[in-house]
């Protein structure tokens, strides 16, 4: 096995084997694997040695023998005493301010399900200024409202809600957990079941109980919708599903429910607060934009994620009328928030003018920008799948990149704006 410079045992690819199918690329959780003249490519320094490239590759083409450490986190360890776990839990989504309707959805199905399993409804909520919603989620139907009311939960960043979440699920250990089958939903659903190892089952549109083994029926349609598979988690805990929007019926609110709101403390685990601080003080973050609606895009990528140089970027994007935004490495390492992410998971847009700084272009975020009028990739590299249906590419290091187009469209301006005093 070979090793990184930090002594860690590493995956190898055989690129004779390799196909270019590029689910490595999609798997690996640290960005770690690349493409190049359509053969995977990993970078030793990045690659964390986890295995998963080699779990998903489907022609041999990597080898991986470390074994496996165990990853314990208290919640779901196998096999865990389901007895322990009580009550059907959902995770209150916030937006602007107020919950969102799916997670309402999901108090009325939760209610119905704890009615079978005889026991409470519990709304999951993390924020800042946070208890108008708790006193919502009761009137909605929950009994007992567990919260977090942190600065550091303001915004959605995956590490911290995660951590925050597992902790409320390991103080309060419900039996059900629901989710809403939105990006945060389904991001933090999945951040949270692999810090529970426990089984999560996503877009269900039923769910039911059965009574004898007091477990969740999670229906969900399979192979293209043809057959509704019901999917049990027998054995770990908290079981866990997401549901779209719309799936389940809204409950009437009522006003006059009495119910209990706790909250819980909470402190982020020390590795993420330098990076918290830096999005604190980043003023791109300071506003709010809309980066579905914004006409030009300037996209940062895990290539250019320096804190450094966002003014940079936002100075181009000031330039053309435009936002940032960015692929989901940048917002796992902290620097943007995730209403800014581009791809599967994040948003999808459509902008006039799209720019991938240092974007390689990987399936799940070039399905949430492909529509762009025109795209222009900024990258070392000539064979990266952005630069490839890029409309135009620069091909360079984007710190000389970038300040080039800000100079070349500062002349442009200035220019024009010569021509027409002129006039
Ligand atoms: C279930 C799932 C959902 C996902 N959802 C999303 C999603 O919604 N959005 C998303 O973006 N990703 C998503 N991903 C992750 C996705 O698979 C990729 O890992 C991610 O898009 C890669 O981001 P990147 O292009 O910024 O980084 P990388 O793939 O690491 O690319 C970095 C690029 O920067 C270039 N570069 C490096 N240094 C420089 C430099 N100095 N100058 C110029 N170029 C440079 C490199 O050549 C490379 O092309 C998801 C993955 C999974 C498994």
């Amino acid at each position: 096995m070979p090793k990184n410079s930090k002594g860690r045992e590493i995956a190898e690819i055989i690129p004779e084997k390799c196909i270019g199918c590029q689910l490595c690329v999609g798997e690996c959780p640290v960005g770690a694997i690349v493409m190049e003249d359509g053969v995977a490519k990993i970078d030793p320094e990045a690659c964390i040695g986890c295995g998963r490239c080699f779990d998903v590759c489907p022609a041999d083409a990597i080898i991986f023998e470390k074994p496996r450490k165990k990853r314990m986190t208290g919640v779901g360890q196998a096999p865990v005493p389901v007895d322990e776990y009580k009550g059907v839990a959902v995770f209150i989504e916030i937006r602007e301010g107020k919950g969102a309707e799916v997670s309402w959805e999901l108090v009325g199905k939760a209610r119905e399900l704890a009615g079978k399993l005889n026991t409470q409804v519990l709304g999951f909520i993390l924020g800042t200024d946070i208890k108008p919603v708790g006193e919502e989620a009761i009137a909605y139907g929950c009994d007992v409202v567990y919260m977090i009311d942190a600065p550091l939960l303001k915004a959605y960043l995956p590490k911290v809600y995660g951590n925050a979440l597992v902790h409320l699920l390991e103080q309060v250990k419900p039996e059900i957990l629901l989710l809403g089958a939105t990006p945060l939903g389904r991001d933090l659903a999945s951040v949270s079941a692999t810090r529970c190892e426990t089984g999560l089952t996503a877009d269900c549109t039923g769910l039911d109980i059965d009574l004898q083994g007091r477990l969740l029926l999670m229906t969900r349609p399979t192979f293209g919708g043809n057959i509704m598979a019901t999917i049990l988690c027998r054995n770990h805990r908290p079981q866990m599903s997401t549901v779209r929007p719309r799936v389940m019926k809204l409950p009437e609110k009522d006003g006059s429910r009495r119910g209990e709101i706790h909250t819980l403390d909470f402190a982020a685990p020390e590795d993420n607060l330098p990076r918290i601080i830096d999005f604190i003080a980043t003023p791109v973050e300071a506003d709010a934009e809309d980066i579905t609606s914004a006409p030009v895009l300037v996209v940062v990528g895990k290539g250019a994620c320096d804190t450094r140089h966002l003014p940079m970027f936002r100075e181009l994007a000031d330039l053309m009328g435009g936002a940032v935004a960015c692929s989901r490495p940048v917002v796992q390492a902290g620097l943007l928030p995730y209403e800014r992410q581009v791809g599967q998971t994040g948003k999808t847009v459509a902008p006039k003018i799209y720019i991938g700084i240092a974007v390689s272009g990987a399936v799940q975020h070039l399905v949430g920008m492909q529509s762009s009028d025109k795209i222009i990739a900024i990258n070392t590299d000539r064979n990266a799948p952005l630069v490839r249906i890029a409309d135009y590419a620069l091909i360079g290091d984007y710190t000389e990149m970038v300040p080039r187009l800000i100079k070349g469209i500062e002349a442009r301006i200035q220019s024009f704006e010569g021509k027409a005093s002129k006039r």
